[in-house]
């Protein structure tokens, strides 16, 4: 034995550096065994119900109301009589209703993010960090504006619209939750939301937050259930449709509701090109890469899932990044180490293999870092192709799943070209250290939001929203009030 191997010997420094369980508990949840629907400030029976699970270990949460078109209908009905008092609040009045709920989801995160990650697949950390304080983020901004409208929209008549429905995504449960129901019930609106089938559990314990606020009865209705009630809601008596989910579903909402009076928006899919300069700070970039695209599994809308790397540095950058990867850690969303949490549904698992599966086809090249992924439950190891052609499918459809797909480009002019070259248009990142060359790429690239030398950060003073086929209105900031208000026609922005 050498003296370096003696001392090793009696060091009492560990030698391996894997990290032990930190499993966060979930000792804080009380998770009812069955769910009725939140209409009029009162839980009410459903005639059908569905198991929703998490998707760690597929093992059963609790059991959802299914709710039918006559149950949509009663919720709208309590939502349009509770418009009549609420509307007529003053906006002080309304916002101190609003500040409660944000202090109360403060209050709660914790509880709010275990279950979050139970039920959804995303790691602890993320709805700790991100997903929870993000959400009440938006309740403390809208509810400051409630009293400020004629302030927000100087010369205009802000009225409210009345009954919202809203159809909210898996990817972001209580974030999207947030972003929806702040707005509406600043400007004045009542609101039937519907969330995700395979992630209802925060939104019920958020009629806990509610009852808890005082909200008047019937200001807030949830209704669980799967795309046929979110279609009922669709058809129902509401004066505003909010979506926020795949192209595709989208399309056939805004087919539905041609030629009604019923208003719109929606937020939907996205294939974001994330550009990096031969000038960029590479290891601050390599963690924006990594947080682009790896960050809820690669569930984001604006996902950094196109990588554009300028030629002459592709070979560092990608050898980097190939060594990050391999330090990300996936696993129990639950475990506070966990970098990359379960895949959300089967359904979403299957779509994911099947498009890696044509990326392979297409000739392009995989890696994905060693990693022993666990036997139940949803995964998926982060992947990386390189080689990929600009017509490739992984190069043009949303994965929505940990898969980052390599391009690369010779000039600026080239790299906006191939960075527009898509049906999509939500984000897209610029790293550089060139000031002029941000500004220049951000003029050019069709993107709702540009991120310079960060990637995913959300603020809820500021608008968010797409270009193209990722739909339309805006969430977030003002731009995120407007589509809840109506004004004179007269008055309306540009006309
Ligand atoms: P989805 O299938 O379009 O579902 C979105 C919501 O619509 C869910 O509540 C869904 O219910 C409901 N729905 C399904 N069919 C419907 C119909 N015919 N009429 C009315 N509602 C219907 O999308 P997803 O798979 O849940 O979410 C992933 C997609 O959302 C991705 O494409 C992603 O890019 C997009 N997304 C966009 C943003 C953004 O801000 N732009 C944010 C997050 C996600 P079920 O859950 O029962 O299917
Ligand atoms: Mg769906």
């Amino acid at each position: 034995m050498t003296d370096v191997e003696k001392r090793q010997d009696r060091s009492p420094v560990p030698t391996d550096w894997t990290y032990a369980p930190a499993p966060e508990s979930t000792s804080i949840l009380t998770i009812e065994e069955r769910y009725g629907l939140y209409i009029g400030g009162e839980w009410q029976k459903a005639k059908e119900h569905f198991t929703t699970i998490s998707p760690r270990d597929e093992s059963p949460l609790a059991e959802v109301a299914q709710a039918s078109e006559a149950d949509v209908h009663d919720a709208v009905a309590a939502a349009r009589t509770a418009f009549k008092t609420w509307s007529k609040l003053p906006g002080a009045e309304r916002s101190k209703y609003m500040f409660r709920i944000a202090r109360i989801l403060a209050e709660r995160a914790r509880e709010f993010a275990v279950l979050e990650s139970l039920n959804g697949g995303k790691p602890i950390k993320e709805s700790r960090d991100v997903d929870l304080p993000l959400a009440a983020a938006h309740f403390f901004y809208y509810a400051g504006w409630a009293d400020k409208l004629e302030y927000a929209f100087p010369n205009r008549t802000p009225q409210p619209l009345g009954v919202c429905g809203q159809i909210i995504p898996w990817n972001f449960p209580m974030l999207m939750l947030a972003w929806k129901i702040a707005p509406a019930l600043a400007a004045g609106n009542s609101v039937v939301l519907k969330p995700a089938e395979t992630t209802p559990l925060t939104a019920l314990l958020f009629c806990d937050v509610l009852r808890q606020a005082g909200l008047p009865a019937g200001v807030v209705n949830i209704v669980t259930g799967d795309g046929s009630t979110g279609a009922a809601l669709v058809d129902s008596d509401v004066d505003k449709i909010a979506f926020t989910g795949s192209t595709q579903v989208g399309k056939a909402i805004q087919r539905r509701l041609a030629g009604t009076e019923k208003k719109l928006t929606l937020e939907l899919g996205g294939k974001a090109a994330n550009i990096v300069f031969d000038d960029c700070a590479i290891d601050q970039t390599v963690e924006g890469i990594v947080n682009g695209i790896y960050f809820n599994q690669g569930h984001v809308c604006c996902a950094g899932s196109r990588l554009f790397v300028q030629e002459s540095i592709y070979e560092p950058v990608i050898a980097k990044l190939k060594q990050r990867m391999a330090t990300l850690r996936i696993g129990d969303p639950l475990d506070k180490n966990t970098d990359v949490g379960a895949i959300n549904s089967r359904e979403q698992l299957t779509r994911i293999e099947e498009l890696v599966e044509a990326g392979k086809e297409e000739g392009a090249e995989i890696y994905q870092p060693p990693c022993r992924l666990p036997e139940q439950g949803y995964w998926f190891a982060p992947t990386v192709f390189t080689n990929v052609a600009q017509s490739a499918r992984i190069a043009q459809e949303e994965i929505f799943g940990p898969v980052l797909s390599v391009l690369t480009f010779r000039t600026p002019e080239e790299a906006v070209e191939k960075a527009n070259n898509t049906p999509y248009g939500l984000s897209a990142g610029v790293w550089t250290e060139k000031g002029s060359r941000i500004l220049w790429m951000a003029e050019r690239l069709r993107a709702g939001v540009v991120w310079a030398n960060t990637f995913n950060r959300f603020d809820p003073t500021s608008p968010f929203g797409g270009y193209k086929e990722s739909g339309f209105g805006r969430e977030g900031g003002l731009h995120g009030m407007e589509p809840y208000l109506t004004f004179d026609a007269a008055e309306t922005f540009g006309g």
